[in-house]
């Protein structure tokens, strides 16, 4: 049985005496033009291992049986595992497992459930955590070789935003600096049960071999960049001084200037690599 169509969603919800909880970002893809295209945007073989997160009613999950060697699915809704059970019930290549993706050691998960490394993460992410499932992505050194993600259209205008423009922020900082990120397509909300208020797009991440820049501390740099987008409106040298690295406003203008660097310069101006030498000017301004 396929689960992506509305008939099929709308009758496995009733018959499962379940509603799509909001408070999860449950909107169900009832489409399979689009799910193919999604699917086909990982390039999967038959050797690989997928990583899906939030299979949901399993209509994604169950194109990703056919096309991967294994599949690997995490699922925060344990009222959804008798349906996923019911839906992948053929596959003999697709584990099913109940958890929170925010707090799962993924690497653990895929080996544990029979995975290979490195493993493939495709998902339609639950809007309401999208930021921080990315984030938990890129930043735990998991063995990911590509993500191809379903996220709000807004969100992915974000991450791949240039300096300079009213989308670039800490996360396209942050997404940049781990990989490069590609708007593969848009994605209108009549594909979804229910349907969304926003429009989505899907995008490709491809790790970086090295981060996009050298730095003496990784963690210095982010808390830069964070101080820098948190008063986006403000100078950086009025952004660093006023946040908790509550930096002496002279010594910001000495680094800016050493650097080259207009004292009177905005955070979101910065490019990738500009944050980098601040950052690791800053570092040896301390240490
Ligand atoms: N993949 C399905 C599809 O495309 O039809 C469902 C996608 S729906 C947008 C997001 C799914 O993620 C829901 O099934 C939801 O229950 C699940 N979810 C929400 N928060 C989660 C979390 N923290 N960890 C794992 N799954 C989560």
């Amino acid at each position: 049985m396929k689960a992506a169509s509305p008939k099929t969603a709308r009758e496995l919800l009733v018959r499962y005496n379940l509603h799509a909880k909001k408070k999860w970002g449950q909107n169900f893809l009832i489409d399979d033009n689009i799910i193919r295209k999604i699917v086909a945007t990982g390039q999967l073989s038959q050797e690989e291992t997928v990583l899906e997160i939030g299979p949901g009613l399993g209509a994604m999950t169950q194109y990703l049986g056919e096309q991967a060697g294994k599949v690997v699915c995490l699922e925060l809704d344990a009222d959804l595992l008798p349906v996923l059970q019911e839906t992948l019930a053929e596959y003999n290549n697709i584990v099913i497992r109940q958890g929170d993706a925010l707090k799962t050691d993924l690497d653990r998960l895929v080996t544990e459930a029979g995975g290979k490394l490195p493993y493939k993460v495709i998902a339609n992410l639950p809007y309401y955590i999208t930021t921080p499932l990315i984030m938990h992505l890129l930043e735990k050194g998991f063995h990911v070789s590509r993500m191809v993600l379903m996220v709000q259209k807004e969100v992915a205008q974000r991450m791949t935003a240039q300096p300079g423009t009213a989308d670039y922020g800490a996360l396209s900082v942050a997404v940049q600096y781990f990989c490069r990120c590609t708007i593969k397509f848009f994605v209108p909300p009549s594909v979804f049960l229910p349907r969304p208020e926003v429009e989505s797009a899907v995008v490709e991440l491809v790790p970086l071999a090295q981060p996009a820049v050298q730095l003496e501390d990784e963690g210095l740099f982010f808390q830069v960049v964070k101080a820098a987008f948190n008063k986006r409106r403000k100078t950086l040298v009025n952004a660093l001084a006023n946040s908790p690295l509550a930096m002496d406003k002279s010594t910001v203008t000495r680094i800016l200037e050493g650097l080259g660097m207009d004292t009177r310069i905005r955070g979101e101006a910065l490019s990738i690599n500009r944050f980098a030498q601040l950052a690791n000017a800053i570092y040896d301004n301390l240490y």
